[in-house]
């Protein structure tokens, strides 16, 4: 058996993670909910001067949204549409036929105007530029939302539907990049606070086919994102648990999000991947979080 593979089946074991019989799509028992909640909160504490506006988005967005985000260029084989029958009688008479034969019964589905959300921050853009342009100091955001990505695999690390916690930074190319050197050097402190051996390297997104293969270069050599790695299943493989993210002025340029002085905003965003961090967390500490080392707790659960 690989390691890979082992270590799903004792998180399957311990009831930490709750099989489905599709890869990537898990139950949470409550301890590995605490651990999320109490990292999510660890976060919160690291990240309060910044006196981010706080906004949680459902899971979706809507597919216009998506649609003109440009997500579709990049990568089209992760996104999740949401769809929905839409028939009459005679349609649902077929559709019971259809299942009750073991047929497939999805074609008559239709898209709906809503599809999966990718990123925390996907949702956010358009609602910062319907707000007019930006106020001096720029503007920082916190969210957190289940993501979707068509990605099954058989490492934990790699889910369908996870949680990304995110702070966004909206303002002049240079308040941006300050936020993002700052979240480089938080991010590992935050790390280091809970006991995992990291490191940071340069990265690039998964841009799809062809055109994908100079999107990957051009990213790297601008150094547009970088990652905090943890060895989770392999030592070999490390697995990005944070990413921060420079876009320039990608989505400022997208939805018409204007600087104080009528420049093109730029854009950054630190992720924070919830279960990635978790389930490093139950890798280096173990799978009982009461035998987790004394900081480690202190650091999550404080003096309680
Ligand atoms: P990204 O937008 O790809 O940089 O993702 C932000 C963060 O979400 C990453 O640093 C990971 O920690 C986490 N993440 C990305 N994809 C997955 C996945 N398939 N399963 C679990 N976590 C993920
Ligand atoms: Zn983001």
């Amino acid at each position: 058996m690989d390691q890979q593979a082992s270590l799903l089946d004792k998180l399957f074991a311990t009831g930490l993670l709750v099989e489905t019989g599709v890869q990537g799509l898990y139950g949470r028992s409550g301890v590995f909910e605490d651990v999320i909640a109490r990292f999510d909160a660890l976060v919160s504490r690291l990240g309060a001067f910044q006196k981010a506006e706080v906004l949680r988005f459902p899971p979706a967005m809507p597919r216009a949204w998506f649609e003109r985000s440009g997500y579709l260029k990049s990568f089209p084989n992760l996104a999740g549409t949401v769809h929905a029958f839409c028939g009459n009688d005679q349609d649902h008479a077929a559709l019971l036929e259809c299942v009750a034969a073991g047929d497939d019964w999805t074609g008559g589905q239709k898209a709906t105007d809503i599809v999966l959300t990718p990123a925390a921050c996907y949702p956010l853009y358009p609602v910062i530029a319907r707000r007019g342009a930006l106020p001096e100091g720029g503007v920082t955001f916190d969210l957190q939302s289940y993501c979707f990505r068509r990605e099954p695999s058989s490492e934990p690390t790699r889910q369908q539907l996870f949680r990304m916690r995110e702070y966004v930074r909206s303002g002049t190319p240079e308040q941006v990049q300050a936020f993002r050197e700052e979240w480089m050097d938080l991010g590992q402190k935050l790390i280091a606070m809970v006991g995992l051996p990291f490191t940071v390297d340069v990265a690039n997104d998964p841009f799809f086919g062809r055109a994908g293969r100079m999107m990957k270069m051009t990213q790297r050599e601008q150094a547009l994102k970088f990652e905090l790695l943890v060895p989770v299943n392999s030592e070999e493989n490390p697995t990005a648990c944070l990413s921060f993210n420079y876009h320039q002025d990608h989505f400022g340029k997208t939805w018409g999000i204007e600087t104080a002085d009528g420049a093109v905003a730029h854009t950054a965003c630190v992720g924070f991947g919830l279960e990635r961090v978790a389930l490093a967390l139950f890798r280096h500490h173990g799978l009982d979080v009461t035998e987790w080392p004394a900081p480690v707790r202190e650091a999550l659960w404080g003096t309680e």
